[in-house]
């Protein structure tokens, strides 16, 4: 693991090193900040340093602190987690073909891809 710290520049990671520890009371101090404020038989609670580390093993990000850039995660964690494909929803167009929902064209004959058009359109 190496747990990194975001910086107030919002989009840059630092590593804790030496005071991951610090870190880590900081995450549990917040945790236990939560859990008085927060009454959802939802939201779990983590109420010890491994419960901590697994969660940020995870590839979470959990707040130490107050500011709004107070976050810790796993670079490990980051490095391999899948990058959020955004899938692409696709119709079924009248002349058969597929094409990315909203693109679909009219033409008299019902929709169809740009291909089609002038097939389809009389
Ligand atoms: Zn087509």
């Amino acid at each position: 693991m190496n747990i990194q710290r975001k910086l107030s520049n919002g989009t840059m990671w630092a590593d804790t090193k030496e005071f991951t520890d610090k870190y880590i009371d900081g995450a549990l101090a917040k945790e236990a900040e939560a859990k008085l404020f927060i009454r959802s038989p939802k939201r779990e609670f983590l109420v010890s340093k491994a419960e901590i580390l697994d969660y940020l093993a995870s590839g979470k990000t959990l707040k130490y602190g107050d500011d709004w850039y107070a976050e810790l995660r796993d670079a490990d964690a980051a490095k391999w987690q899948p990058k959020l494909r955004t899938a692409q929803a696709m119709t079924r167009c009248e002349c058969g073909h597929d094409v990315p929902a909203g693109t679909a064209m009219s033409s008299s004959r019902g929709t169809c891809c740009p291909g089609c058009y002038d097939r389809m359109s009389d």
